[in-house]
């Protein structure tokens, strides 16, 4: 789930900093690891932070929502399909379709288009009402190009198709990488769809910058990227503006900050393909944990209620995957 050598080599960094410090201080090691990363866009402070997390919960003895202030118990989810591609399992907006029937006949309330890396509009568009038409009105739609529209006006052409098929929210669009807020306040005067950005903008300031500009509907927060103390700080920050945050990605930590939210609609099951295992599931835990496609009940998954994360891991299988190890001392 750690997308590569990139973010490991700052948890090396941010694992450093660690050495005598009080490991239930995470306040204090997030505000002085923030500052020492602040040159690498602070990537690297999740593992970490995540970690803090789990043993605090281990300390206390209690699951890491409850220390947050727990909210609920289930989370309503979307499978995220993956990229769309010529060659594989979705080649085409009918097979678009049909899979997002299939997740609607297993349950789930809502479901997101990873559209082809091309970014070819007219498809995308074709994709977006061939979806609505085949789901009717109830589920909740979404559409991610995940930044592959090349202009400014393919952006508009694939949202209207959004506007006319009545999209829960249209995200990433732009191939700016998702990260001006001029661009996108123009795109919200346009579009009658929620936006939904802050998935590439790094940091807790920006994103909440992004919202007070105008320049998002929904904000995205990131245990991936930010951790769960600078996620719930995000969480916190667009409550205080009446807005909604949602969580990029599965995974323990997401569902355990998701269950101390008020202020949000559904849990990301990205990697989500019509058959066979999800694309990004590591299968690492030694318990009951999993984020597979047809692991919901009724469209819902469940907060583990264990200590800290409520996982446990199967370390014969990460020592056999394991790339290297680092000693901090
Ligand atoms: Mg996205």
């Amino acid at each position: 789930m750690w997308s590569g050598p990139v973010e490991y080599a700052g948890a090396c960094v941010v694992a450093e900093l660690l050495v005598g410090q009080d490991p239930l201080e995470r306040e204090y090691i997030y505000s002085r690891v923030k500052q020492a990363m602040r040159q690498q866009a602070e990537i690297g402070i999740s593992a970490v932070d995540i970690a803090l997390w789990d043993l605090a919960g281990k300390y206390h003895d209690a699951p890491i929502h409850q220390l947050l202030g727990g909210y609920r118990t289930t989370l309503p989810t979307y499978p995220a399909s993956v990229h769309a591609t010529e060659h594989d399992e979705l080649k085409s907006p009918e097979e678009m379709a049909d899979f997002a029937e299939q997740c609607k006949e297993l349950g789930y309330p809502a479901f997101k288009i990873h559209g082809w890396e091309n970014g070819e509009p007219n498809r995308e568009a074709a994709t977006i009402l061939a979806l609505r038409d085949r789901v009717g009105p109830e589920m909740d739609l979404m559409s991610d190009p995940y930044n592959a529209l090349r202009t400014f006006g393919d952006a508009i052409k694939v949202g209207r198709a959004c506007d006319e098929a009545g999209y829960f929210w249209y995200e990433d669009p732009l191939a700016d990488g998702g990260i001006s807020q001029f661009a996108h306040r123009k795109l919200r005067e346009l579009l009658a769809t929620p936006l939904l950005l802050t998935e590439h903008v790094r940091g807790l300031e920006a994103r909440v910058d992004f919202m007070v500009n105008g320049a998002t509907d929904f904000v995205r927060g990131d245990v991936q990227y930010m951790g769960i103390t600078a996620t719930m700080k995000l969480a916190h920050a667009a409550e205080g503006l009446g807005l909604d945050i949602e969580l990029h990605s599965p995974g323990p930590a997401q569902r355990q900050c998701m269950a101390a939210i008020r202020n949000t609609n559904y849990y990301e099951l990205s990697g989500s393909r019509p058959k066979g295992p999800n694309a990004n599931y590591i299968p690492v835990y030694a318990n009951d944990y999993v984020d597979q496609l047809d692991a919901a009940v009724d469209g819902h998954f469940p907060v583990p209620q264990g200590p800290g994360l409520g996982v446990e891991y199967d370390w014969t299988a990460i020592r056999r995957n394991s790339l290297g190890t680092e000693v901090f001392q």
